[in-house]
């Protein structure tokens, strides 16, 4: 068993929580940060493991964030940034995303070179949307890979939530590459870049009425009764215990050094959403798929090649039907 020490900023997340959970039962111990007291207690009750315990980093903006949290922790060696604000619905694009996002990203790399001169490894958690192309950006015949970059500019960005989303993740993303080309560090950095995150939340979820931004592209269809009509959307996906496991690959593998890894595992429709959970759960109010739309609604999702990441990573993402069926099972009964 090991006895690495693992920071983990943003614990309390969909994805973190999978990330913490994963770390403990290979035995390493973890830092995890969290904005509140509150939010620590209620992680750590969940958690439920003494190699777990938490620091209380308030805001990813301001100066210095995370000095104090690496200078209380001299054990710690691997750093997995994922805290980052994820959402489509915010007021203000730049101060509630870019910012919180870039300035996050940065103020966690400076304090591992100031602060955390022992910390061999780092791992950002990016996206697939800082490889993508959306909107007018979008091409359809382009086959994305990991070198792949998404031409949003800063200014495009800012037009709403969901472009400035997605310029906060490039923008963070090229921050923490530009800031490890100009500085001298002692750690190699890893990105994981995921797409849609499907999958069951690690622990007991608290309030099923809305779930995280990407489950609730599944819990949307869950909500649904017989008469609604299914959008016909699509994209590409993986499952949160994937990324996780990602994460962990990125910091214990040497050939991840440098990496942008793909996470893709395949695409779905919510019209397949819909039939796998008719099949799955008959007594579901979710209305029939139907799946003769999925051609056209495929020319609209991005095609992609992340066979060099599958070969760093070394085991195969989760289907589909496993990542909706074990997320319904757990809004269902759990
Ligand atoms: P969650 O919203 O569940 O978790 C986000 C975490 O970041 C939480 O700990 C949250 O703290 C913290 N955070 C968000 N905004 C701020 C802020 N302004 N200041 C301080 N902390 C903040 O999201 P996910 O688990 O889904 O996402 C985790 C990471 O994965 C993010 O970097 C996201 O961009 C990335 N990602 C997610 C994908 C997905 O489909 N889920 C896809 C691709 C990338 P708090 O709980 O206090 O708000």
């Amino acid at each position: 068993m090991s006895t690495t020490s693992v920071f983990v900023s943003g614990a309390n997340g969909f994805i973190a929580q999978h990330i913490v959970k994963q770390l403990l039962s290979k035995g390493y111990n973890v830092v995890g940060s969290v904005r509140s007291e509150a939010k620590g207690e209620e992680l750590k009750s969940l958690v439920n493991n003494d190699k777990f315990s938490y620091e209380i980093v308030p805001s990813l903006t301001e100066d210095g964030a995370f000095d104090d949290a690496l200078k209380k922790h001299p054990e710690v060696t691997v750093f997995l940034h994922t805290a980052s604000p994820f959402s489509f619905s915010v007021k203000d694009v730049e101060n509630d995303l870019m910012k919180p996002a870039v300035s996050g990203t940065l103020n966690a790399l400076k304090a591992i070179k100031e602060h955390g001169p022992q910390i061999k490894r780092v791992v950002v958690t990016s996206s697939a949307v800082a490889v993508f192309g959306f909107g007018p950006q979008f091409d359809a015949n382009k086959v994305y890979n990991e070198d792949d970059w998404n031409p949003v500019t800063y200014e495009q960005a800012l037009s709403n939530p969901m472009f400035g989303y997605f310029g906060s993740k490039k923008y963070a993303e090229k921050a923490a590459h530009d800031f490890v080309a100009k500085e001298t560090v002692n750690f190699g950095i890893s990105f994981i870049n995921p797409p849609y995150v499907f999958g069951p939340q690690a622990y007991a979820i608290k309030d099923k009425t809305t779930l995280n931004t990407s489950n609730e592209v599944i819990n949307k269809v869950v909500k649904l009764t017989k008469n609604d009509v299914l959008p016909a959307e699509g994209h590409v996906f993986v499952d949160v215990r994937d990324v996780a496991r990602a994460h962990l690959v990125a910091f214990e593998k040497d050939e991840a050094v440098s990496k942008r890894l793909l996470l893709v595992s395949g695409s779905y429709t919510l019209d397949t959403i819909a039939n796998i959970i008719n099949k799955k759960f008959p007594q579901t109010t979710v209305p029939k798929g139907d799946e003769s739309r999925n051609p056209e609604t495929s020319k609209r999702i991005h095609k992609f090649d992340n066979s060099r990441t599958q070969k760093i990573l070394g085991f195969e993402f989760k289907p589909l039907e496993e990542s909706i069926i074990d997320t319904v099972d757990q809004i269902y009964n759990a």
